[in-house]
């Protein structure tokens, strides 16, 4: 999908570091923290930019936060069900011990519960701890 429609789509004035920053994410099959960010876009070196940038596209269901390894604030690409404030997906997230980096698990599938209470879950979280694809071999 092409980075033009992305921003039209969900109403995103473009800019070059919006730009930079969303062509980060759709090159990679894997994902970001702020200081991976920081250190592979050009168009800006300030932290506060960035994170704002990351809120945005956040709220307009452009990427998704993920687990990390060292509890930082890490982000992947959504799918293109994802519009603002609705975050459809329900995937697992592969956190890879080796390279830190985390993944996700698009193909697996969720288990479903069922409880002897009566409460209401709205959603939850996988995490699988391990190696990613890269580390094993
Ligand atoms: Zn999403
Ligand atoms: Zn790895
Ligand atoms: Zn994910």
């Amino acid at each position: 999908m092409e980075i033009n429609n992305l921003f039209n789509k969900r109403n995103i004035k473009k800019t070059k570091v919006r730009t930079e920053l969303l062509e980060l994410f759709t090159v990679s099959d894997s994902s970001f923290s702020v200081p991976d960010i920081l250190k592979k876009i050009n168009a800006t070196k300030d932290k506060v930019t960035v994170y704002r940038a990351l809120e945005l596209f956040e709220n307009k269901g452009l990427i998704h936060k993920v687990p990390d390894s060292d509890n930082k604030l890490r982000y992947a690409l959504c799918s293109l069900e994802c519009v603002s404030t609705v975050h459809t997906h329900s995937h697992a997230h592969l956190v890879c011990t080796e390279c830190s980096d985390t993944f996700c698990m698009d193909d697996i599938k969720l288990p479903e519960f069922s409880f002897s209470t009566n409460i209401f879950v709205d959603h939850y979280e996988l995490i699988l701890n391990g190696k990613c694809e890269n580390c094993v071999s």
